[in-house]
């Protein structure tokens, strides 16, 4: 069997070697990190290195990494109506969502329905500061724009944002899950006061996250109380392995973060002008503005995105469709929808996404999958048409 090619690493990507070898070397030991004997310090000391590369990851002081699940879970920690600048500060009782966000940030965490309101964007996914500053002059609110998105690698100007926020007495949270060995991701220079990362997406393994959250920014009220774990943040005994793996990946694309973008950017290149060469009709979202270098969401009239995603699976290479299934209907991309995308386009929108270890064989078996995908696809649509 031909070996297959994986270009779906927002969704998932392959875990790197570093952190392989981590999570496998805290799986043979025992001990719980809160204890005090000798296999708990073991324990605890991988914590606390993985703590350390975290947040030199995005440049904060370790004592600011909360661990958690993962991203889903760290997102619905954030948006919390307690945050809070003082002890004492009244709590949030609105959240301000960019109409982009992912599905975790959209329902609002802690928030109830009726307290979530949505910052539009405009074609290109980029998020309306006129609309926020309107939004926020009915007061104070807790507000959620991501770094990068994931369907379209779009990049929303977090640092705007966040002046505008903090300028209404605002707290800004930031899903930058997408963003590390991809893009910049500094905490001080975003401005954000919390922000969200996960495991998964940047070589790590999968049920792990964090929250980061800005030096003397309070909760009242924890997502999931215990032990006291995470300065009470987050109770439940860690996930050790998972965490060194975590760690192990943050220290990895510390030390190389500007080579994967490079390579990202050089591989982006290659793909998108041989797409255009082969489908001049194709449209690629967000294309008018900066935009993650490892991603590409493009959609050509007449597809749709479902059947396209089998036949490439079928050609042994693995992408995502810019639709979610979910209780057995597929529902069209809502990041498009937000985005004011025709319909029919958007039932037709594909992702690819790639890595640092994605080679130019890679792109030239897409390439090949989707000329003959494209021909045949494309070629009886026509004929229906006819
Ligand atoms: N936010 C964004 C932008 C994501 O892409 C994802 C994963 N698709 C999540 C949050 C949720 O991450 P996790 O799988 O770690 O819960």
């Amino acid at each position: 069997m031909t070996e297959r090619v994986y270009l779906d690493w927002n969704a998932s990507a392959p875990l790197r070697p570093e952190a392989r070898a981590a999570v496998l070397a805290m799986l043979d030991r025992t001990g719980n990190p809160s204890s005090v004997h000798a296999e708990g310090r073991v324990a605890r000391e991988a914590i606390e290195r993985a703590r350390g590369e975290v947040a030199a990851l995005v440049g904060v002081e370790p004592g600011s990494v909360i661990f958690t699940s993962g991203a889903t879970e760290a997102n619905a920690l954030a948006l919390s109506p307690g945050w809070a600048r003082q002890p004492g500060d009244r709590a949030f009782e609105r959240i301000l969502v960019s109409g982009a966000e992912h599905p975790s940030v959209r329902e609002g965490g802690q928030f109830g329905r009726d307290q979530i309101e949505l910052i539009p964007v405009d074609a290109q996914g980029v998020v309306d500061l006129g609309a926020l500053r309107a939004l926020l002059a009915g007061g104070p609110a807790l507000v959620s724009v991501m770094l990068a998105n994931n369907e379209t690698g779009v990049i929303q100007p977090i640092s705007e944002v966040a002046r505008i926020v903090h300028e209404a007495g605002g707290v800004l949270h930031v899903d930058a899950v997408q963003a590390p060995g991809r893009m910049r991701c500094n905490f001080r220079e975003l401005c954000a006061d919390l922000l969200t990362l996960s495991a998964h997406k940047i070589g790590g393994p999968r049920g792990v996250g964090a929250l980061v959250r800005k030096a003397g920014l309070h909760l009242e009220g924890a997502l999931i109380r215990g032990g006291g774990q995470e300065r009470g943040l987050r109770g439940g005994t860690e996930n050790v392995p998972g965490i060194a793996g975590f760690g192990a990946a943050a220290a990895a694309i510390t030390a190389r973060h500007v080579e994967e973008i490079g390579h990202s950017q050089r591989v982006r290149h290659r793909l998108e002008a041989a797409l255009r060469a082969v489908t001049p009709d194709i449209v690629i979202f967000g294309e008018g503005v900066e935009r993650l270098p490892n991603t590409t969401f493009f959609s050509h009239r007449g597809l749709l995105a479902e059947t396209v995603v089998i036949g490439f699976d079928l050609a042994g290479v693995a992408v995502s469709s810019g639709s979610a299934c979910s209780s057995g209907k597929v529902q069209p991309s809502q990041v498009l929808a937000a985005m004011g995308v025709d319909p029919a386009l958007a039932r037709g929108a594909i992702r690819v996404s790639t890595g640092y270890s994605t080679t130019d064989a890679d792109i030239d078996r897409f390439l090949s999958a989707w000329t003959k995908l494209a021909e045949s696809l494309l070629k009886r649509r026509k004929s229906i048409a006819a």
